[in-house]
């Protein structure tokens, strides 16, 4: 994060003051403590500086790749997943294939008839499916899929960072972002190692700003 020359200058008075209050903040650099709000803003937000009640400001001595840490361990799941793809159980390999490929997704959640998650199925295991000699519209996908209760799931308030460990201890691509109810869970999302890659990016490039 580029900091301006007055959010220096801020950072430098608190390193050497602190616990400072806004006010004498602002009196230091002739300003006034409303010119100062969104400066002060930034720099507790970003981590540099931490504000305590009736006490001030003061300097958290935390380094950039510390304060990059602070922030991906806020990331949740609910600002970062996608919609997620589902079929019915009743559907066949044939016919989840083509949904496959007409959502362009790698991982397709599959259902029941009260909509609550009972199986995945991933572009390995329709690809394993077709191998045989036989007919892939008559195999119902029920027979080949990842069944519950072996799948891995999230919830939408869920760190993203816990969800992206589950991704990789479980090597596997997605995980349902799901509510629970009393009879099962419903599917309400689709979190992928994509997601995980773009919040990464997104947090870098908005520190670069
Ligand atoms: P691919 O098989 O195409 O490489 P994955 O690595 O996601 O894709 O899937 C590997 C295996 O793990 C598959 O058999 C799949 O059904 C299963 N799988 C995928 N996602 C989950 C999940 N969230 N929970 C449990 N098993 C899963």
């Amino acid at each position: 994060m580029e900091l301006s020359h007055r959010q220096e200058q801020i950072i430098n008075i608190v390193k050497d003051n602190g616990p400072i209050t806004g006010e004498n903040i602002a009196d230091r650099l002739n300003l006034t403590r409303a010119t100062l709000r969104p400066d002060l803003a930034i720099l507790t937000m970003a981590g540099f500086l931490d504000a305590r009640p009736r006490v001030g400001y003061f300097y958290t001595g935390k380094t950039g790749s510390e304060l990059l840490s602070d922030q991906l361990k806020k990331l949740k799941v609910r600002e970062h997943h996608s919609v997620p793809v589902v079929v019915n159980d009743k559907v066949s390999v044939y016919d989840a294939i083509t949904t496959m490929f007409l959502e362009d997704v790698g991982t397709l959640f599959v259902v029941n008839e009260s909509s609550l998650l009972v199986g995945v199925l991933s572009r390995k295991d329709l690809l394993r499916a077709s191998m045989g000699n036989q007919d892939l519209s008559d195999i119902p996908v029920h027979i080949i899929m990842t069944r519950v209760p072996k799948i891995k799931i999230c919830h939408k308030e869920d760190l993203l960072l816990d969800a992206a460990n589950k991704l990789i201890e479980n090597q596997i691509d997605a995980l349902p972002v799901v509510i629970d109810r009393e009879d099962g869970q419903e599917v309400v999302g689709r979190l992928t190692k994509t997601n995980v890659t773009k919040a990464f990016v997104d947090l870098v490039r908005d520190e670069n700003v």
